[in-house]
């Protein structure tokens, strides 16, 4: 498995032989995170995380 990716990318999980996409959660607060193109913004606490950090 390739562990590189990590941040928003925890946030697909396996289920039933497909990927599926699961709530984004701030790991700063914890409250859901809005999602906008390229990155996740939480609104409670303005934690930003971009999906693609090459
Ligand atoms: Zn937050």
């Amino acid at each position: 498995m390739n562990k590189r990716k990590r941040g928003a990318w925890l946030y697909y999980q396996i289920k039933d032989g497909k990927i599926v996409k699961r709530k984004p959660i701030c790991p700063r607060c914890g409250s859901f995170m809005a999602e906008h193109s390229g990155r996740l913004h939480c609104g409670r606490c303005g934690y930003t995380e971009f999906k693609s950090r090459e």
